[in-house]
């Protein structure tokens, strides 16, 4: 990714003033795995979002003239409070802001938050069945969605296929476990990439057509929403397509 990434344009017929930097008070930090944490930031002036956007945030690097600045999902629901944005930030290795994020912003930090910003959304309005797709941190927007129609008490059909290395690494692993026992509408489907027999993976390798054909014929979905890792993003939604899905009803988010 770019240092710099260019600020989204808004559709002519939206016209709302470009959101401004603001300095968000980190709150609470969870270590959700080894590599990824939750960072729970109080934000001055709140903005409504949507589940499903994301937020840039910027920090000083060493040796850069400028701040560095990266996207962040919200894997929060805006409801009912959305003065309160959760991030869910995976570590990359020799990354500059990543590891920053993780290992160097404890409860009490500022950060510089902007936002929000992005067309990958969903509310009650936009039905369903759905059929969320994730890898890795992936799996954050699509949360947003899931926390929110849990906060709404809606009951649209939702499907979560969610790539992980392995059960450790497993984002909100709890919480989905819980949110599965609690309402009939959520289904979750996890694969294992590094671990072959754990019984928590349904299946252990990688997303692929096969995979995504068994989930389409089980879910029937109208929407389905493919976020992570663009190579996985663009066969995912190959196979869709393939499947017959119409190109309208998916959308994509690419962590590149
Ligand atoms: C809309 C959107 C939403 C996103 N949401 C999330 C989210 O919710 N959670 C999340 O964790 N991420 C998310 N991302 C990804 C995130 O924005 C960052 O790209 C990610 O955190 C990596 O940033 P970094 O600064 O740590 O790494 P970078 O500095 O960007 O480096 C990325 C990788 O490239 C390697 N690299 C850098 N420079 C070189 C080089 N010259 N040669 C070889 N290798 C190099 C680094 O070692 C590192 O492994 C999102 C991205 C987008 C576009």
């Amino acid at each position: 990714m770019s240092d710099v990434v260019d600020e989204p344009t808004q559709p002519a017929r939206v016209r709302r003033p470009a959101p401004a930097w603001q300095s968000g008070e980190v709150v609470e930090v969870v270590v959700e795995t080894p590599e990824t944490s939750s960072l729970r930031i109080l934000l001055p002036q709140p903005e409504p979002f949507v589940p499903g956007q994301y937020y840039n945030i910027r920090i000083p690097v060493e040796g850069r003239p400028r701040p560095i600045q990266r996207a962040y999902s919200v894997g929060s629901s805006p409801h009912p409070r959305f003065d309160v944005i959760e991030v869910g930030v995976k570590e990359m290795e020799g990354g500059l802001v990543s590891p920053v994020l993780v290992r160097q912003r404890p409860v009490g930090s500022i950060l510089e938050v902007r936002g929000p910003y992005g067309a990958f959304t969903w509310t009650e309005e936009d039905g369903g069945p759905v059929l969320l797709v994730g890898a890795g941190s992936g799996v954050v927007p699509l949360m947003a969605m899931i926390r929110y129609q849990v906060s709404k008490g809606t009951t649209i059909p939702m499907h979560l296929v969610f790539s992980s290395k392995s059960a450790e690494y497993v984002i909100y692993r709890e919480e989905l476990v819980e949110l599965t026992q609690q309402h009939s509408w959520l289904r979750v489907t996890h694969t294992f990439t590094r671990d072959a027999i754990d019984p928590l993976a349904r299946y252990h390798r990688r997303i692929d057509k096969e995979m995504v054909g068994d989930v389409f014929l089980e879910t029937s979905p109208r929407l389905a929403y493919l976020c992570g890792p663009p190579d996985m993003v663009d066969d995912c939604e190959r196979s869709l397509l393939e499947l017959g899905m119409e190109p309208t009803g998916i959308k994509t988010e690419k962590y590149d």
